[in-house]
């Protein structure tokens, strides 16, 4: 089990239930960083005593300097502050749940420090897993996975051979508008969108399960956590999210892991790896359980999947542009600013705009990045 943990991210829907799970397991928290939500990192601070705590926003970060002024806490604001976080030397875990690409400087800093990465956040891999898994690898720091369709991917792959994978089986509720034609979604509200049928999520995330992008960069990203290639990955919609995902080995043998659909599961087990410990989550009933279902994904009625899918073959600075498009389109949609089908139509355009650099380094990354941020506020607002 790990020693400390670091929180990059601490006041989102991952951040608290990381929280609870270093609570539940005894494990020091070393330090938190939140992007402005300075009330609850107050709070936060203050009850689980860290040496560190960045505040994304700068005057944020001020505040809380103020706010903290009659503890030991040293607070840091900006990427310093984030880097700072993710790379103390107390911790030898770091909980990447930040949303966005603003979480890869920091995830390389901590691999540089052999940091664990219980790795929570996508846009990480999506934009730069041809960086990030070879840097890992070379530091030796282990990545794993929190997400709960990677978790169980690794869970079913802890102690195969890599030559005994036939292919990944990546499920998918599909989520609230699950059949629903394009035409069918003209007038969708954030508040519909944001109401996921079995996962309690941040916003971002559910509006991403809805439009099925969130599946798209989980492709993407298992393909760079398990080094395979898009067509070694099927994705299959099981509407009642018991399986997490699955393996299919290369003797046909189809090995899957279950639970109940609680993010602090796969939380716990990025923090105890390789051992198991018991937690304080709901456990299945087999004898309770409905029907499992299966099905193959309609492409004309979630085509964020589609795209993302596209984009994994494309590789290069596609799957960045794509992402970042994205991110900025929902957060506009979520500020009423933009119409549910224009996410797609933001993100198509920005992959189909931007000009894609193959094999990038990180600059070109970060700025296709940018690019596509750009592209988004320029063409749609
Ligand atoms: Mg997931």
């Amino acid at each position: 089990m790990i020693k400390a943990v670091s929180i990059l991210g601490s006041t989102g829907s991952i951040g608290r239930q990381s929280i609870a799970a270093a609570q539940h397991l005894g494990i020091p928290v070393a330090a938190l960083t939140a992007n402005r939500k300075i009330d609850l990192v107050e709070q936060q601070a203050r009850q689980l005593k860290p040496k560190y705590v960045a505040v994304f926003d700068e005057n944020a970060a001020n505040d809380l300097k103020i706010k903290l002024a009659d503890t030991n806490i040293k607070v840091g604001s900006g990427m310093t502050g984030l880097i700072e976080a993710a790379t103390i030397g107390e911790a030898d875990c770091v909980v990447t749940a930040v949303s966005g690409s603003v979480g890869l400087k920091p995830t390389l800093a901590a691999i540089e420090t052999h940091k664990r990465i219980a790795l929570a956040n996508k846009e990480t891999l999506v934009c730069a897993g041809e960086i990030v898994m070879p840097a890992a690898a070379e530091e030796g720091a282990e990545i794993v996975p929190v997400d709960s369709e990677h978790s169980a991917i690794f869970q079913c792959l802890m102690g195969r051979k890599k030559g005994e994978l036939k292919k990944i089986l990546l499920t998918g509720s599909g989520g609230p508008f699950r059949g629903r034609d394009r035409s069918e979604l003209e007038d969708i509200t954030p508040e519909q969108a944001v109401k996921h049928p079995n996962w309690s999520m941040g916003a971002k995330i559910s509006v991403d399960s809805a439009t099925m992008m969130n599946k798209g960069l989980e492709y993407i990203e298992a393909m760079h956590l398990f080094g395979v290639s898009p067509d070694d990955i099927q994705v299959v919609v099981h509407p009642q999210s018991i399986v997490h995902s699955m393996v299919e080995l290369i003797d046909g043998t189809v090995i899957a892991q279950l639970g109940v659909p609680d993010m602090g599961l796969p939380i716990q087990l990025a923090m105890t790896y390789p051992e198991r410990c018991a937690s304080p989550f709901k456990h299945l009933d087999f004898y309770d359980m409905k029907d499992m279902t299966f099905e193959a994904p309609d492409y004309e009625k979630t085509p964020c999947l589609k795209l993302a899918m596209d984009c994994a073959r494309i590789g290069g600075t596609a799957p960045c542009i794509m992402s970042a498009a994205n991110e900025v389109a929902v957060s506009m949609f979520l500020n009423h600013r933009l119409g549910y089908n224009q996410i797609y139509d933001c993100a198509l355009q920005a992959v189909e705009s931007i000009e894609i650099i193959k094999e990038p380094e990180l600059d070109a990354i970060l700025e296709a990045d940018e690019r596509a941020r750009v592209f988004v506020r320029e063409h749609f607002s």
